[in-house]
């Protein structure tokens, strides 16, 4: 038995506590290694079109069409390389504590238009019907770019996770006199149990060969608890998965909603 004071019982709870701490530097090595390997793939993998396009089109010879095609595949991998650098650069903001909001009013009906009218191109290519449902006018103070690239992130993993002709389900609603909640609905392949306590871990993903660099709901997450809100995750493998994200309402517009087709 050890005995409180006795030398042999410190060491032993200090060398407990290395360990742990050893565990814990194998683990986020782990990590940040998965993370480079899955990152680098992501950055290789534009870059590869867009070298491969480039070389073709400067060699000559292309009618227009092909040359029309080419260029569009070097503008639409140069948009993937550019969103992969931000959300890095996003990431790091916010471990450093220096992402900056820039807070107004946002109507979160308006907000929800825009966002969904962003990823209907990309839903369509799925047959994916994007519903919105709100029914009344939600005011609230957020950064009107930093909320919609959150509610842009969760739409596109809602499409991404789910099968062709299915659809995804946006709804906002007031919850109380100072909450309000827009909640992501998808019918795709669903998160485990297990897996569901770990998708907001930064770079976890449960299947890597699914592209992204697993920084998405973590980058969400750490916005939403800047607008002092919060973001829960519900989800049933082969059913479908939930986003909720709750944020407080504006103050000034407390008890005095108008009506949406009124001006403001
Ligand atoms: P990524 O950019 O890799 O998608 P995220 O942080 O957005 O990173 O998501 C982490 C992981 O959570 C995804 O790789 C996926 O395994 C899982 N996930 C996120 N959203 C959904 C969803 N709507 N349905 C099923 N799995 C999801």
């Amino acid at each position: 038995t050890r005995i409180k004071g006795d030398y042999r019982y410190e060491i032993g709870e200090l060398a407990s506590t290395l360990n742990y701490m050893a565990d814990e530097i194998v683990r986020s090595n782990q990590i940040k290694d998965d993370f480079i390997s899955s990152i680098s793939h992501e950055l290789r993998t534009p870059l590869t079109s867009i070298k491969g396009w480039s070389e073709t089109l400067v060699s000559g010879g292309y009618d227009p069409e092909e040359t029309k095609l080419g260029v569009g595949i070097i503008s639409r991998e140069s948009d993937r390389l550019i969103g992969l650098v931000e959300e890095i650069l996003d990431f790091s903001k916010l471990q450093q504590n220096e992402m900056k909001l820039s807070m107004g009013q946002v109507d979160i009906k308006v907000l929800l238009q825009e966002t969904l009218l962003n990823i209907w191109a990309k839903a369509e290519k799925k047959r994916i019907h994007l519903l919105l449902e709100c029914e009344e006018t939600i005011f609230i103070k957020a950064d009107a770019n930093r909320l919609k690239q959150v509610f842009l992130n969760l739409v596109d993993n809602a499409v991404k996770f789910s099968p062709e002709d299915s659809s995804i389900v946006l709804s906002a609603e007031r919850l109380s006199g100072t909450e309000m909640a827009v909640t992501v609905r998808d019918s795709g392949i669903g998160i485990s149990e297990a897996h569901l306590a770990r998708v907001r871990d930064r770079f976890f993903q449960v299947d890597a060969l699914n592209g992204g660099t697993g920084l998405g709901l973590a980058i969400s997450q750490q916005i939403v608890e800047l607008h002092n809100g919060k973001l829960e995750m519900d989800s049933e493998l082969g059913k479908g998965t939930q986003v909720t994200v709750i944020l407080p309402l504006d103050d000034s517009q407390q008890g005095n909603a108008r009506p949406s087709n009124s001006p403001v």
